[in-house]
């Protein structure tokens, strides 16, 4: 049985497989300037395995929501390596990802290599049609390898990209974008580096693809490959978060969600090796652009993930204000509901995609991208006004609040607990804990991934706006005004691709 190196040559089904599927992989990790000989049981990275784990667990406790029978291989895999064949594969993904987020209140970090597969099995089929290649038949060799042992796929997008103004070719040191820089008869090498790599470490392969559009002269960096994490020639530099050496001190209570958290890594790759069969665009610069804006139409709506993160960072808030004896007060039960109705905004639009959805030519089916647009838009505002409530009603202690040392200290520990004290009924501990949780979501370790992450991820705030800006059809709109204003209208003032374009987006399924 094929392996490629893992350290697991059987299907994981568990989360505990998949926990052990990470152990003994010899890979080149630094953190705080050390190298890590075994991330699995390293306190600062473990939460983050723990999320993915949770994938795999909730895949056994609801598996109508959280996996699917592999057309490939026949057996009941994760969903997160199903390519989409109708609308309802889309909504069930957005579904799963509401329902992680409710379980982990963080990023579980399989979206990208999802999204990835389903943006490469269109792409792949439609560069094979131009070209006479054979990419698409490769992918599907792959993916059914990954459906066996139903894998973790990292998705490698985004370059280091160096100065902005200047196409990868043009750049002054030629490694700010991953590029081939040898080739033989069995594959090629790559050099260059991928930054904000999401679960990288927590994956089995990595998908390396280009992360912008690309011209002729760029042909080098028209590179797609599978290439497992532990592959020689691979430098992994771990993030830090806000917060993070919080989960070095032992206790549960100051990190404020002990079990869970998000991983972001920087891969560095100094003549990585992809061998042929893992090869699924190599040269082809006219199909960047569409694989770029077909992953980032899958990917910005896959950010209803934030939705089910911010039920939990609704129901902290709401918790914090039955503590505190107030949850009826008319201007908290207020907060609530503008904190519900934002959060219900980034879903409906999340969703509203995936029902829109359509089929590629390759019968991968693709959501609404004018809506995707639209839903990672709200996300790089609307968690940020959440957590601006949550905050309001959690109070000053959010960030003034002494220690779980403290707290247990022979002699201070009493004194805190009596002056801590809010409703006579409410244990002081547990009123620290969820004032440590809205900390974690808001500020801390989590707050990468509900804020930061939901401001930059699958492209920053100005890429949704270009994308939405390029779909608004204002010609289209400025003559359905002119007809009922009475204004005569021209033919040029709308042009019927146009129209008709509107009509497919807005009225067909
Ligand atoms: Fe998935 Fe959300 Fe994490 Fe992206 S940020 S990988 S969409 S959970
Ligand atoms: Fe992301």
């Amino acid at each position: 049985m094929q392996t490629n190196g893992l350290a697991s040559a059987k299907k994981i089904v568990t989360g505990e497989d998949y926990v052990n599927s990470l152990r003994n992989r010899e890979i080149t990790l630094y953190l705080f300037g050390e190298k890590i000989s075994e991330l699995v049981d390293h306190p600062m990275i473990r939460p983050s395995i723990n999320a993915v784990a949770e994938t795999y667990d909730l895949a056994l406790r609801e598996p109508e929501l959280a996996s699917v029978i592999s057309p490939f291989t026949g057996e009941r895999i994760s969903r997160f390596l199903h390519v989409c064949t109708d609308v309802k594969d889309l909504v069930h993904q957005n579904k799963m990802q509401r329902k992680l987020g409710q379980l982990t209140g963080t990023c579980f970090q399989r979206c990208v290599g999802m999204d990835a597969f389903n943006a490469l099995y269109s792409v792949t089929y439609e560069i094979d049609e131009a070209r006479d290649t054979s990419y698409h038949k490769r992918l599907k060799s792959f993916i059914t390898l990954t459906h066996r042992y139903n894998y973790v796929i990292g998705g490698a997008m985004t370059d280091v990209k160096g100065d902005r103004r200047l196409p990868p070719h043009q750049q002054a040191d030629p490694d700010l974008y991953v590029h081939i820089s040898k080739r033989t008869d069995d594959g090629v090498y790559i050099t260059g580096a991928k930054a904000h790599q999401t679960g990288c470490l927590n994956s089995h392969w990595l998908l390396v693809m280009p992360t912008t559009r690309l011209g002729i002269e760029d042909k080098e960096y028209a590179i797609v490959g599978a290439i497992p994490v532990e592959t020689k020639g691979i430098t992994y530099i771990y993030g830090r978060q806000s917060c993070d050496t919080r989960s070095m001190e032992g206790g549960t209570l100051d990190v404020g969600n002990a079990q869970f958290g998000g991983q972001e890594a920087m891969i560095i790759f100094d003549n990585v090796f992809i061998p042929n069969e893992y090869i699924f665009m190599d040269g082809e610069t006219e199909f960047a652009s569409m694989l770029v804006e077909r992953f980032t139409s899958y990917h910005r709506r896959s950010y209803v993930c934030k939705s089910g993160v911010g039920d939990v960072l609704i129901g902290a808030a709401a918790t914090v204000a039955e503590y505190n004896g107030v949850p009826r007060a008319s201007h908290i039960k207020d907060k609530l509901v503008e904190m519900t109705h934002l959060n219900e905004t980034v879903y409906a639009t999340g969703i509203a995609s995936s029902y829109q959805g359509f089929a590629t030519r390759s019968g991968a089916f693709i959501c609404d991208d004018m809506l995707a647009n639209v839903c990672k838009h709200h996300v790089t505002k609307m968690p940020y006004e959440i957590s601006r409530l949550a905050q309001d009603l959690a109070g000053g202690l959010v960030v003034t609040m002494p220690s779980e040392k403290d707290l247990n200290h022979p002699e201070i520990g009493a004194l805190l607990k009596k002056y801590l004290k809010a409703k006579e009924d409410v244990n002081t501990e547990d009123r620290m804990r969820i004032l440590r949780l809205i900390e974690n979501m808001t500020l801390g370790r989590n707050a990468v991934g509900y804020l930061t992450e939901s401001l930059h991820g699958a492209g920053s705030p100005q890429a949704q706006r270009i994308q939405i800006g390029r779909q608004m059809q204002l010609e289209y709109k400025k003559r359905l005004a002119k007809i009922l204003a009475g204004i005569d209208i021209e033919e040029k003032d709308s042009t019927a691709e146009e129209v008709a374009g509107y009509f497919a987006r807005v009225f067909e399924m």
